[in-house]
Protein backbone atom coordinates (compact mmCIF):
# COMPACT_ATOMS: atom_id res chain seq x y z
CA UNK A 1 0.00 0.00 0.00
CA UNK A 2 1.43 3.78 -0.97
CA UNK A 3 2.45 6.04 1.49
CA UNK A 4 -0.25 8.90 1.95
CA UNK A 5 2.30 11.24 0.50
CA UNK A 6 2.96 8.58 -2.27
CA UNK A 7 -0.78 9.18 -3.47
CA UNK A 8 -0.14 13.00 -3.46
CA UNK A 9 2.51 12.66 -5.27
CA UNK A 10 0.98 10.33 -7.87
CA UNK A 11 -2.32 12.50 -7.59
CA UNK A 12 -4.83 9.97 -6.26
CA UNK A 13 -5.50 12.39 -3.45
CA UNK A 14 -5.48 16.18 -3.51
CA UNK A 15 -3.30 18.40 -2.02
CA UNK A 16 -2.30 21.76 -2.10
CA UNK A 17 0.72 21.79 -3.68
CA UNK A 18 3.04 25.05 -4.25
CA UNK A 19 6.22 23.47 -5.57
CA UNK A 20 7.90 20.52 -7.61
CA UNK A 21 10.72 19.48 -9.25
CA UNK A 22 12.28 16.25 -10.05
CA UNK A 23 12.81 14.69 -6.62
CA UNK A 24 10.44 16.55 -4.44
CA UNK A 25 7.14 18.18 -4.08
CA UNK A 26 5.98 20.74 -1.31
CA UNK A 27 2.14 21.03 -0.48
CA UNK A 28 0.52 22.21 2.27
CA UNK A 29 -0.36 20.21 5.69
CA UNK A 30 -4.02 19.12 6.28
CA UNK A 31 -3.95 19.88 9.71
CA UNK A 32 -1.72 23.22 10.17
CA UNK A 33 0.50 24.15 13.30
CA UNK A 34 0.46 27.71 11.72
CA UNK A 35 -0.62 29.58 8.69
CA UNK A 36 1.20 28.53 5.90
CA UNK A 37 2.62 25.08 7.50
CA UNK A 38 4.61 23.22 4.80
CA UNK A 39 5.41 19.96 4.30
CA UNK A 40 8.66 19.36 1.66
CA UNK A 41 8.58 15.24 0.77
CA UNK A 42 11.18 13.40 -1.23
CA UNK A 43 8.58 11.74 -3.85
CA UNK A 44 10.85 8.58 -3.58
CA UNK A 45 9.13 6.55 -0.39
CA UNK A 46 11.97 6.35 1.95
CA UNK A 47 10.79 6.19 5.55
CA UNK A 48 13.73 8.21 7.28
CA UNK A 49 16.27 10.66 6.78
CA UNK A 50 18.45 7.88 7.03
CA UNK A 51 16.96 5.94 4.39
CA UNK A 52 18.10 8.63 1.52
CA UNK A 53 20.64 9.25 -0.50
CA UNK A 54 22.88 12.07 -0.03
CA UNK A 55 21.40 13.68 -3.51
CA UNK A 56 18.19 13.57 -2.15
CA UNK A 57 19.12 14.56 1.41
CA UNK A 58 20.34 17.65 -0.84
CA UNK A 59 17.47 18.32 -2.85
CA UNK A 60 15.24 17.82 -0.41
CA UNK A 61 17.16 20.63 2.03
CA UNK A 62 17.29 22.87 -1.76
CA UNK A 63 13.44 22.76 -1.71
CA UNK A 64 12.96 23.66 1.57
CA UNK A 65 14.94 26.33 1.45
CA UNK A 66 13.26 27.31 -2.21
CA UNK A 67 9.77 26.82 -0.45
CA UNK A 68 10.58 28.69 2.60
CA UNK A 69 12.02 31.97 0.99
CA UNK A 70 8.71 31.86 -0.62
CA UNK A 71 6.53 31.42 2.67
CA UNK A 72 8.40 34.33 4.05
CA UNK A 73 7.58 36.34 0.93
CA UNK A 74 4.08 35.66 0.89
CA UNK A 75 3.09 35.67 4.52
CA UNK A 76 5.82 37.31 5.97
CA UNK A 77 6.39 35.63 9.14
CA UNK A 78 8.25 36.86 12.21
CA UNK A 79 10.15 32.99 11.16
CA UNK A 80 9.85 29.70 10.75
CA UNK A 81 11.02 26.53 12.08
CA UNK A 82 12.18 23.39 10.38
CA UNK A 83 11.46 20.08 11.94
CA UNK A 84 11.51 17.05 10.41
CA UNK A 85 10.92 14.23 12.90
CA UNK A 86 11.96 10.75 12.68
CA UNK A 87 10.80 7.31 14.51
CA UNK A 88 7.59 7.14 16.28
CA UNK A 89 9.43 8.17 19.65
CA UNK A 90 10.09 11.53 18.03
CA UNK A 91 6.80 12.30 16.85
CA UNK A 92 6.78 10.69 13.01
CA UNK A 93 3.22 9.42 11.82
CA UNK A 94 3.36 9.35 8.15
CA UNK A 95 6.90 7.21 7.38
CA UNK A 96 7.73 9.07 3.98
CA UNK A 97 10.32 11.78 4.61
CA UNK A 98 9.80 15.01 4.95
CA UNK A 99 10.11 18.29 6.18
CA UNK A 100 7.94 20.54 8.11
CA UNK A 101 8.43 24.18 7.45
CA UNK A 102 6.23 26.29 9.87
CA UNK A 103 5.43 29.90 9.92
CA UNK A 104 5.74 32.10 13.14
CA UNK A 105 4.84 34.64 14.38
CA UNK A 106 5.81 36.80 17.74
CA UNK A 107 3.52 34.91 20.99
CA UNK A 108 2.31 32.58 18.96
CA UNK A 109 3.53 29.63 20.61
CA UNK A 110 2.46 26.98 18.33
CA UNK A 111 5.44 24.75 19.43
CA UNK A 112 7.02 23.87 22.81
CA UNK A 113 10.31 24.35 22.46
CA UNK A 114 12.43 21.34 24.11
CA UNK A 115 13.79 21.99 28.14
CA UNK A 116 17.13 22.56 28.41
CA UNK A 117 18.38 19.71 30.63
CA UNK A 118 21.88 19.65 31.35
CA UNK A 119 25.22 17.90 31.31
CA UNK A 120 28.69 18.04 32.68
CA UNK A 121 31.89 18.76 29.68
CA UNK A 122 32.80 15.13 30.94
CA UNK A 123 29.58 13.38 30.07
CA UNK A 124 29.47 15.71 27.19
CA UNK A 125 33.33 14.63 25.52
CA UNK A 126 32.25 11.24 26.38
CA UNK A 127 28.82 11.03 24.20
CA UNK A 128 31.01 13.09 20.96
CA UNK A 129 33.79 10.27 21.49
CA UNK A 130 30.75 7.67 20.74
CA UNK A 131 29.18 9.39 17.94
CA UNK A 132 32.78 10.31 16.84
CA UNK A 133 33.86 6.13 16.86
CA UNK A 134 30.74 6.14 14.35
CA UNK A 135 31.74 8.38 11.53
P1 LIG B 1 4.86 13.77 11.02
O1 LIG B 1 4.18 13.74 12.37
O2 LIG B 1 4.95 12.40 10.41
O3 LIG B 1 6.18 14.49 11.06
O4 LIG B 1 3.94 14.69 10.12
C1 LIG B 1 2.97 14.22 9.26
C2 LIG B 1 2.15 15.40 8.81
O5 LIG B 1 1.40 15.03 7.67
C3 LIG B 1 1.14 15.90 9.86
O6 LIG B 1 1.43 17.26 10.19
C4 LIG B 1 -0.20 15.74 9.17
O7 LIG B 1 -1.10 16.79 9.45
C5 LIG B 1 0.18 15.68 7.69
N1 LIG B 1 -0.75 14.90 6.87
C6 LIG B 1 -1.19 13.64 7.15
N2 LIG B 1 -2.01 13.21 6.16
C7 LIG B 1 -2.07 14.22 5.25
C8 LIG B 1 -2.76 14.37 4.00
O8 LIG B 1 -3.48 13.48 3.54
N3 LIG B 1 -2.58 15.53 3.34
C9 LIG B 1 -1.76 16.54 3.82
N4 LIG B 1 -1.66 17.65 3.09
N5 LIG B 1 -1.12 16.43 5.00
C10 LIG B 1 -1.26 15.29 5.71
Amino acid sequence: MASIFSRIVSGAIPAAKVYEDEQTLAFLDINPAARGHTLVICKEELPDLLSLAPEQVAAVARATQVVARAIVAALQPDGFNIVQNNGEAAGQTVHHYHVHIIPRWRGDRVLSPWRPGSATADELHAIAAQIIAQL
